[in-house]
């Protein structure tokens, strides 16, 4: 399954805010063990939509669809020159389909900085530089094989990559990582074919001050984080790990109590976890109308077959067609009666491209 990876330097916040995604999702009836590995936590999809599908098709039981995070811990500074644990951190982060760089945005005198000092931007660098260091040494390693290669044989693959690596490296150089450059499908593929880390999606994550929590996004250091993003092909957000973490632990009526008086009307996680699951390119189907009110995780851009195929592989190799609500229209027609009679009820085939929210019915032979 996909997995966003948590990393940042020592003593930001990473377990704190993994603490409350598990503790999060410690609390989901369908995955008793949300921890699957130590490091590994299973989290629901907070969506709203499910709940009013639920109103209008009751069921007995409702069902959110589910992703993963990994916490990454381990050394950073020198790790694209270290052997050991500071490969194994570069590897661990290899594993990872997006990343969650989670930077410190909060002062506190009785929390160390590994630099002495808060300080987001070089933080963020600290870390990029490693990530850059490495994908440039993979780049150079891979250059000097496919030159040679490119230029003598002139075979049309090798010449493919060499073009692509040539405009990798002086990226790279210039300390720009991978992602900012633009691809079309075919460099796409010779890009994803060298595992490159710079290349993976990354959402910036501001940890800070519990008092900020109502308004995170006020500070100054926040405000240095989301410039950096911009320029760096990613995406931010704020967040208080420790206040989450608090809220995690809260039963539902303290929770409901303590997000009024913050003036919040969700808890930032939901934020982060939906922020996450984007940017891992996955989207959600819905099934209803039978026992249950379902979300499902289908990758964007997947035809009708692949999404039924993610509930079962039957539904896939059998496919006849699916009948398909958009999300949006059930909501605004409020029975699936009244949808059909407006006429928004599809009966779609093979080549459909499955939208986010759309609720379907698959017909299949068994
Ligand atoms: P990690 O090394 O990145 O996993 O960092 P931890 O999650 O262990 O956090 C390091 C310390 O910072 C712990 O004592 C946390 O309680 C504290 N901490 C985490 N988030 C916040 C925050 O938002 N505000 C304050 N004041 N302390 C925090």
């Amino acid at each position: 399954p996909l997995t966003a990876g948590i990393v940042g330097l020592p003593n930001v916040g990473k377990s704190t805010l993994f603490n409350a995604i598990t503790k999060a999702g410690a609390e989901m009836a369908n995955y008793p063990f949300a921890t699957i590995e130590p490091n590994v936590g299973m989290v629901e999809v907070p969506d709203k939509r499910l709940d009013r599908i639920q109103e209008l098709i009751p069921a007995d039981k409702v069902v959110p669809t589910t992703f993963e995070f990994t916490d990454i811990a381990g050394i950073v500074k020198g790790a694209s020159q270290g052997e050991g644990l500071g490969n194994k951190f570069l590897e661990n982060i290899r594993q990872v389909n997006a990343i969650v760089h989670v930077v410190r945005a909060f002062d506190d005198d009785d929390i160390t900085h590994v630099s002495g000092k808060v300080d987001p931007l070089e933080d963020i660098e600290t870390i990029n530089t490693e990530l850059i260091l490495a994908d440039l040494e993979a780049v150079e390693k891979r250059y000097a094989k496919v030159e040679k290669v490119a230029l003598t044989s002139k075979d049309k693959t090798a010449l493919a990559e060499y073009a692509v690596l040539e405009k990798l490296k002086p990226a790279l150089e210039a300390s720009r990582p991978a992602r900012s450059i633009e691809w079309n499908e075919d460099e796409q593929k010779i890009v994803d074919g060298l595992f490159l880390l710079t290349s993976k999606p990354v959402l910036y994550v501001a940890n800070v001050a519990e008092e900020e929590m109502a308004d995170p996004t006020s500070g100054a250091y926040y405000q240095q984080v989301a410039d950096y993003a911009a320029k760096d092909h990613a995406e931010v957000m704020a967040i208080s790990a420790r206040a989450e973490e608090e809220i995690a632990e809260m039963d539902d009526e303290d929770k409901a109590e303590f997000m009024e008086l913050q003036g919040i009307t969700e808890p930032g996680l939901n934020r982060l976890i939906r922020t996450a699951y984007h940017l891992l390119d996955l989207r959600t189907f819905f099934t209803a109308g039978g026992k249950e009110t379902r979300a499902w995780t289908f990758h964007a851009g997947m035809k009708a077959p692949q999404a039924a195929g993610v509930i079962h592989s039957d539904f896939e190799r059998g496919f006849i067609r699916a009948e398909t609500v958009a999300f949006d229209d059930l909501d605004q027609y409020g029975s699936m009666k009244a949808v059909k009679e407006a006429g928004k009820r599809r009966s779609e085939g093979k080549e459909y491209v499955v939208q986010d929210g759309d609720i379907m019915e698959f017909l299949f032979n068994v």
